[in-house]
């Protein structure tokens, strides 16, 4: 792994400059990604375009999201520190990296075990941690809900009622859980953001139009196993 070096770090604060720019207000959220080094979740090959805002390929058909897609849905998610933050679509580590420069307690599901892989090798060499695992995340992870923040990083058809359902129910001066999910068809997506209110009740909010690579039921396992 290489270390940070200025190059990057000046390239990565005009992407913070330029996402301001776009209309990301929040400041934790520009912190984070000024800290976050994301030319080391590409390939050597695609650093240099590391810090320009666009997606950029991280194998198996799969991309890590522009920044200004991480930046828009992670300032959704309202994270504060300490929060439980459920990640679908871990992909390269990212997104991960950056709830966990919040300060968030971080779950993430990823449904190809190569890019799983890398992504846990490079967030540990950066020293974030998080509990992971390989398969299909649209249905959420039960066992360690409820959760503060859920975002869904690939783009689903109708937003799950199970993932609404692990939302933590708001209580004295907690709030109640925030889903973001971008929901639409294969070519586009809205951007969804769900607040649970009270036991059982939520409210939702349908914001910007994204494009993402689409969220797929049952992993790569179930579907050899199936073969
Ligand atoms: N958050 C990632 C973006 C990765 S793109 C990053 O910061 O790099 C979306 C990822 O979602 C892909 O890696 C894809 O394999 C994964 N994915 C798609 N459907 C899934 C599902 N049902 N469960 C878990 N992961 C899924």
């Amino acid at each position: 792994m290489i270390e940070d070096d200025p190059l990057y770090r000046r390239r990565r604060l005009r992407l913070v400059e330029a996402l301001r720019e776009k209309g990301i207000q929040d400041e934790r959220v520009l912190e984070a990604i000024a800290r976050v080094p994301r030319h080391l979740f590409v390939e050597p090959a695609l650093r240099a375009r590391a810090y320009d805002d666009v997606a950029l390929p991280i194998g198996l058909k799969q991309t890590i999201s522009q920044p200004f897609t991480v930046a828009y849905q992670t300032q959704l998610l309202e994270v504060r520190p300490g929060d439980r933050v459920l990640e679908i679509g871990t992909g390269s580590g990212y997104q991960a990296a950056i709830l966990c420069a919040l300060g968030a307690r971080v779950f993430t599901i990823e449904r190809h075990r190569p890019l799983l892989e890398r992504a846990l090798a490079r967030l540990e060499a950066l020293g974030y941690r998080v509990v992971a695992r390989c398969g299909d995340g649209s249905q959420g992870w039960p066992a360690f809900a409820p959760f503060d923040g859920i975002v869904v990083t690939a783009g689903a058809t109708e937003v799950p009622e199970a993932l609404c359902e692990q939302l933590r129910v708001p209580e004295g001066d907690r709030p109640g859980g925030r889903l973001v999910i971008p929901v639409g068809s294969s070519h586009q997506q809205r951007m969804v953001r769900v607040r649970c209110t009270g036991p059982g009740t939520y409210e939702t909010e349908t914001l910007h139009v994204f494009r993402f690579v689409p969220l797929v039921r049952g992993s790569d396992e179930a579907r050899r196993r199936q073969s």
